[in-house]
């Protein structure tokens, strides 16, 4: 035993292997070389047999390749789920990518008034295009739509109570719950009506002295059919303002154009609770809006100029590659080219015969048995549950859909696919045409056989 541990080569010797020798990195070339020295004396002393220096130094060099790989990469979503949250939500517009790249690249006016040579605001970048594309008095952006809603409670309804329908006090996923936000800003959460129904007197019976506002939460990822009912948005903000109290909206999504046009269900958007009286409105940016990770708060200027003043907006406050994105996204509906621009937008738009042609070129290339067959795309980020838009997936068959979906997923870029009913099912709508060309290859490559 002793004997064939001796035999392990040394550290430096397997740098010196062609496979590690030279190059940038030495730190994790040596790494690289220890872990895999490392592995194989555990391996001996586990009763394996003595591995040549060869197969050591393809271990290392393997292991050095992970290792210098980035973690965060491109991945090809073929899932059939658009904003798909845990790859990443919305890609970026051109637009997006260059603002974002030029105010990367150098200096920026980003908290400097260029006319007057003087400290300027960072808010000052979206203000006017917030204005015009929602049709609210003034907006602002932050983080995220989950720092939104606690820089809007925190602001506006500390130490105060908040009246929300017991239909709406809930969870949107990763850990978003409306009631700890509540907790955390500070406000009281008062709910009211039941599960299923909450009328607008439920609302008026609750409200007092100590009420800060009213808070409508859009019931983003399920659904309450059947017996249900809640007051209109527009009767509810009537209530308020009667009241003398502040009418909020959480929307999540935040969509900015009618999604009727594309046999979908409607979707509210951020212009119909302006319309309607919300004094603040408060939605993602990399949701419906199609842009980078922000949370975007509309309404009445006296309210939006509350939150900027307060010290949680520092915290919470967007960085200039974000900003940039938001307003280059919020610009492509403004100039109204959201559909042929935003990523998201074009895979909502795509007509069915464009998908049924990469479908069908996709399952022709496939080294396993496939076929084109019916779907549904899902929108996700919590828009519209259960609901999709039609398309056509490629289907491959094979004794190991999990086999497959592991190869798919180790490729580089890796493809993601989703496995329903055993097989392998790849949607060609939330896949950019400018990756085709990688989905082909792999579907060509295919192997026959997976290991179990
Ligand atoms: C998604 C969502 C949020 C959280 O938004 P993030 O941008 O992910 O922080 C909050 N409220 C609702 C209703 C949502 O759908």
């Amino acid at each position: 035993m002793s004997e064939s541990l001796r035999s392990l080569p040394s550290v430096d010797r397997l740098l010196a292997h062609p496979l590690l020798a030279g190059g940038s990195s030495p730190g994790l070339r040596t790494a690289a070389a220890r872990q895999a020295i490392a592995s194989a004396r555990q391996r001996l002393k586990d009763g394996g047999h003595v591995e040549s220096v060869e197969a050591l130094a393809e271990e290392a060099a393997s292991l050095f390749a992970a290792l210098e790989r980035p973690s965060l990469r491109r991945v090809i979503n073929a899932t059939g789920v658009i904003l798909h949250t845990n790859l990443g939500r919305a890609p970026l517009s051109d637009d997006a990518l260059a603002a974002m790249f030029d105010a990367g690249t150098g200096y920026s006016n980003l908290e400097f008034d260029l006319e007057n040579g003087a400290r300027g605001s960072r808010f000052s970048h979206l203000e006017s295009l917030l204005q015009r594309v929602t049709g609210a008095e003034a907006g602002v952006a932050v983080n995220n739509n989950a720092s939104a809603m606690l820089l809007l409670l925190s602001s506006l309804c500390a130490g105060r109570e908040v009246v929300i329908s017991r239909s709406q006090a809930v969870e949107i996923g990763g850990g978003f719950r409306i009631p700890d936000v509540l907790r955390q800003s500070g406000a009281i959460l008062i709910e009211v009506g039941t599960t299923n129904r909450t009328s607008l007197r439920d609302f008026e019976e609750a409200i007092c002295e100590r009420t800060a506002a009213l808070l409508r939460v859009h019931a983003s990822n399920f659904r309450i059919v059947g017996f249900t009912s809640f007051p209109a948005l527009g009767d509810l903000a009537a209530l308020a303002h009667d009241r003398g109290i502040a009418m909020l909206d959480d929307l999540g999504s935040g969509c900015l154009l009618d999604t009727r046009q594309f046999g979908m269900l409607p979707e509210p958007t951020v212009q119909a609770s302006i319309a309607a009286g919300v004094d603040v409105v408060a939605f993602s940016g990399d949701k419906l809006i199609g842009g980078p990770q922000a949370g975007i708060l509309a309404g009445r200027s006296a309210h939006i100029n509350l939150l900027r003043r307060h010290p949680l907006a520092r915290a919470v406050r967007m960085d200039k590659t974000g900003i940039a994105a938001l307003a280059a996204t919020l610009r492509h509906f403004e100039r109204g080219e959201a559909l042929d621009q935003i990523p998201v937008w074009k895979m909502i738009s795509a007509p069915i015969d464009g998908i049924e042609r990469r479908a069908a070129a996709w399952a022709a290339a496939s080294s396993l048995p496939a076929e084109v067959i019916a779907a549904r795309t899902m929108i996700g980020g919590g828009s519209l549950p259960e609901e999709g838009i039609p398309t056509l997936v490629v289907a491959l068959k094979t004794a190991s859909p999990d086999g497959v979906g592991a190869w798919l997923r180790n490729r580089f870029p890796a493809i993601v696919a989703r496995i329903e009913a055993g097989r392998v099912l790849l949607d060609p709508r939330t896949v950019q045409p400018s990756e085709d060309e990688a989905v082909r290859a792999a579907l060509t490559e295919l192997p026959a056989e997976y290991p179990i």
